[in-house]
C-alpha cells in the first residue's frame, strides 16, 4: 500500500462559478419548473447545433423517452451494443420491448457497421431502433450506420453520454447527422455534470414535443396539444402516458454554468491523452485509436493489456494500480453477460469482440483536475506494473 493521496479514473470540477450559480437559484423563486431548465435547454442545443433539446434527471430518463417518442412498446425489438453501460440496454426493455446486441469494432470499440449488416441479413425480426454507442467519447461510424438504418427504415438513438463537446463528420455530436435522437449524460464522471441528469437533442420539432410530454407525466396546458378543445382556465390535459423525469432548477444552472467551460475541458482532456500516448508507448499496452473523421470528447482512456507482449494478467495490473492508490476501472462488463440478462438466454461467447475487448481493458484516470505530476504517478505505476 502507499500513502500517495487517491487518483479517482474521473472526476467533475467545480468553479466558484458553479457554486454561486446554484446558490443563486436556492435563493431564487422556482426550485423546479423555472427559467434555468429552458436556459440550459438553450445552451446545449447551441453547443451541438440542435433544433431542439429536452433536459431530464439523467440520461437513463432520457434513453427512455427517446425509446417511448420513437413508439417503442410491447412486441418492439431495439438493438445495442455489448459495450455500453447497462442503461443502454434497460430502457428498451422497460418500453416493454426485446432487447439484442451488435457486437463492436476491435478499433473503436463502437457497433461495427459490417456486424450489424450480417445481423439483419439474417435476423428474422428487423429492430425498430438501434442505439449506438459514442464509446470514451469517440463518435461511431454513424455514416455507416445511418446509411444501414436507413435503408431498413431503422429509427437511431446515438448513446452520446460520454461525447459532449465532441464532433463527427465536421458536425458536433448531438447535431443527430445521422440519427433521430442524440442523448448525454452529465452525471459527475462525465465531460460536464448537472450531479445527475441528461439531455436529448434532435432536429425534428415533433420528437422534442413528444419527449417533453413523456418527461411531465403526458400533460400539457398547449392549447395546440390539448384534446379538450374549451378548456376551464385551470384545467391541463393529460394526453399520454408519461413520468416524473424532470430536472431540477440546481441541476439546471450547474449544466449551464460548467457548459461555459465545455471547450476547455475537452481540450484537457486531449492534452492529458497525447501526454499518455506518448509516454505510454514501448509499454505493451494497446492505446485508444482515434478516428480521424471524430474528435473526440475523450471521456475515458482505456488502454488494453497486450497479451502477446506481457505475460502479466489484466488482474494484476488493475490489482497493483489500485494498491498504488490509482482508481482504474473496467469500462465495460459485456451486458448480455450480466445476470439479468443471461436469464433471458444471452450466453459469453455470443459477442466475442465485446468479451476478448473486456477482458483485457482498465480505464486509466482522465479528467479535468489531473495534472501532469499525477498523470506520471499513473504512469510510473503502470510501467512497475508491467515491469
Ligand atoms: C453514464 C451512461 C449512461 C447513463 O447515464 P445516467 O446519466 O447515469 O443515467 C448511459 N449510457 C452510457 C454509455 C453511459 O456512460
Amino acid at each position: 500500500m502507499t500513502d500517495a493521496p487517491f487518483i479517482p479514473y474521473g472526476r467533475q470540477d467545480i468553479s466558484e462559478d458553479d457554486i454561486a450559480a446554484v446558490v443563486d437559484v436556492l435563493r431564487s423563486d422556482f426550485l423546479t419548473q423555472g427559467p434555468k431548465v429552458p436556459e440550459f435547454e438553450a445552451a446545449i442545443a447551441a453547443a451541438t447545433s440542435a433544433a431542439h433539446a429536452v433536459a431530464v434527471n439523467s440520461a437513463t430518463s432520457a434513453l427512455h423517452i427517446a425509446c417511448l417518442a420513437l413508439g417503442l412498446g410491447p412486441g418492439g425489438l431495439l438493438w445495442t451494443v455489448p459495450n455500453t453501460f447497462v442503461a443502454t440496454a434497460n430502457v428498451g426493455r422497460l418500453c416493454g420491448a426485446d432487447v439484442d446486441f451488435v457486437d463492436i469494432r476491435d478499433n473503436d470499440y463502437c457497433m461495427d457497421p459490417a456486424a450489424l449488416q450480417a445481423k439483419l441479413a439474417s435476423a428474422t425480426r428487423k429492430p425498430d431502433i438501434i442505439i449506438p454507442v459514442h464509446f470514451a467519447g469517440q463518435s461511431a461510424n454513424m455514416k455507416a450506420i445511418g446509411a444501414i438504418a436507413r435503408a431498413h427504415g431503422i429509427k437511431v438513438i446515438e448513446d452520446a453520454s460520454h461525447a459532449i463537446g465532441g464532433s463527427y463528420n465536421g458536425t458536433p455530436i448531438g447535431a443527430c447527422e445521422f440519427s433521430d435522437i442524440a442523448v448525454f449524460s452529465f452525471h459527475p464522471v462525465k465531460i460536464i455534470t448537472s450531479a445527475e441528469g441528461g439531455i436529448a437533442t434532435t432536429q425534428n420539432p415533433d420528437l422534442a414535443k413528444k419527449m417533453d410530454l413523456f418527461r411531465s407525466h403526458g400533460v400539457t396546458r398547449d392549447a395546440g396539444l390539448m384534446e379538450n378543445q374549451n378548456p376551464e382556465p385551470w384545467e391541463y390535459d393529460q394526453v399520454a402516458l408519461g413520468l416524473n423525469y424532470r430536472m431540477t432548477e440546481m441541476q439546471a444552472a450547474l449544466g449551464a454554468s460548467q457548459t461555459l467551460r465545455l471547450a476547455e475541458f475537452v481540450a484537457h482532456r486531449h492534452k492529458l491523452a497525447k501526454r499518455y500516448d506518448d509516454l505510454l508507448g514501448g509499454l505493451p499496452l494497446i492505446t485508444p485509436w482515434q478516428n480521424p473523421d471524430s474528435h473526440s470528447a475523450l471521456h475515458l482512456y482505456p488502454i488494453l493489456i497486450d497479451t502477446d507482449r506481457t505475460n502479466r494478467t489484466r488482474r494484476q495490473v488493475f490489482d497493483a494500480l489500485r494498491a498504488a492508490n490509482i482508481g482504474v476501472n473496467v469500462h465495460y462488463i459485456p451486458v448480455h453477460t450480466q445476470p439479468d440478462y443471461q436469464r433471458l438466454g444471452f450466453r459469453r461467447g455470443d459477442f466475442p469482440v465485446s468479451e476478448r475487448y473486456y477482458d483485457r481493458a482498465i480505464s486509466i484516470p482522465l479528467y479535468f483536475g489531473l495534472d501532469d505530476a499525477k498523470q506520471d504517478r499513473v504512469i510510473e505505476a503502470l510501467r512497475a506494473a508491467l515491469a
